[in-house]
């Protein structure tokens, strides 16, 4: 595990990030000054459609953006105080695994189809911490275990194909467990699966967090998906935190229109047989973000104001804020 001796400071802070793409089309202002924070053995869900910057956010962090065409171009990033944007390659490459590790959305693509399950959890283990090669295979079988792998001496010899959806999530859950991060980040990692196996991965995922007193960032864009898990939420618009909130007084009384119709659009039981509420419009292309709030085409309390000024943060309580310039109508209705 790697560590900077500073114990007053998060986990993690992300602070004021800024990341565009240069593309053919025009520079794609992705990520417009994304701050948010994680404590040790703490769960915070990054909430949003496709292209609000949640997944960006998290390849930044981790060092495997693309750049160019990506390029950072204000913010910090802080691991336990260090500034991993002013880090060396070697020094992030260092954190990567160690300390902050990944579980991608699609672990199909994510894992290698050539090599093992085994082996490419042993890799880092023989790479990384130059631990032997039966100590690495023991080690992956315990890894196996403990993400409840049936068979786990017999199934680490088995190829990802061999694996179903669930199981080969579970794998890299392994995987990314391997080097003993003291922070995760998993990127939509039940959106493939069916909605058994997604509560699945989620208790697996929440025990180990809580076990291990990991940090975790779980993005998705279901706030069904994570209710029962997070301890905070950050929710994205148009590469923008407009609403961070402990979860349940979020879901209690959201303090932005988003996060209001991100939940009337969540099926409920005691509706069954209604027509499900959909927001209407689509997420803004990120070559012309609107005027004003970047919601206001979408938004059914719209005003003047919305249209012309972006809405600032406003604080609605202790580590709660919104980005709306009726926040706390929104919030008190
Ligand atoms: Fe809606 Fe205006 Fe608030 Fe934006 S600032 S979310 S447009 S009410």
């Amino acid at each position: 595990m790697t560590t900077v001796d500073d114990n007053s400071a998060p986990l993690l802070e992300v602070k004021d990030l800024f990341v565009e793409f240069r593309t053919r089309d025009g520079v794609a202002k992705v990520l417009n000054g994304v701050s948010y924070h994680v404590n040790a053995g703490e769960t915070l869900a990054v909430l949003g459609e496709s292209g609000s910057g949640k997944s960006v956010t998290a390849q930044t962090i981790m060092g495997i953006l693309d750049i160019p065409p990506a390029a950072v171009t204000g913010g910090s990033i802080k691991y336990h105080g260090e500034d991993l944007l002013k880090a060396s390659d070697d020094r992030r490459r260092e954190v990567r695994g160690e300390g902050i590790a990944m579980i991608f959305q699609d672990a199909l693509s994510a894992l290698n189809p050539v090599f093992t399950v085994g082996y490419q959890i042993e890799e880092q283990l023989r790479i990384r911490l130059g631990v032997s090669r039966q100590a690495a295979r023991k080690r992956a079988v315990e890894l196996l275990d403990l993400v409840r792998i049936p068979n786990a001496a017999r199934r680490v010899r088995q190829y990802p194909h061999e694996f179903s959806g669930g199981m080969r999530q579970r794998a890299m859950i392994a995987m990314s467990l391997a080097l003993d991060p003291e922070m995760l980040i998993a990127d939509e990692p039940t959106t493939a699966l069916d909605v058994t196996v997604q509560a699945q991965i989620m208790d697996l995922l929440a025990e180990i967090q809580a076990e291990r007193r990991m940090g975790l960032i779980l993005i998705t864009h279901d706030l069904g998906v994570v209710a029962e898990v997070a301890d905070r939420i950050a929710v994205m618009y148009a590469g923008r935190i407009v609403e961070q909130s402990d979860a349940p007084e979020l879901y209690r009384a959201p303090g932005h229109p988003y996060t209001e119709a991100l939940l009337e659009s969540l099926p409920r039981v005691d509706l069954r047989g209604q027509t499900l509420n959909t927001i209407k419009g689509l997420p803004p292309s990120l070559l012309k973000i609107p005027s004003g709030c970047p919601f206001h085409p979408r938004c059914r309390r719209a005003e003047d104001v919305c249209r012309s000024e972006v809405p600032p943060q406003h604080r609605l309580g202790l580590g709660r804020t919104s980005a709306c310039h009726f926040a706390e109508e929104v919030v008190a209705r």
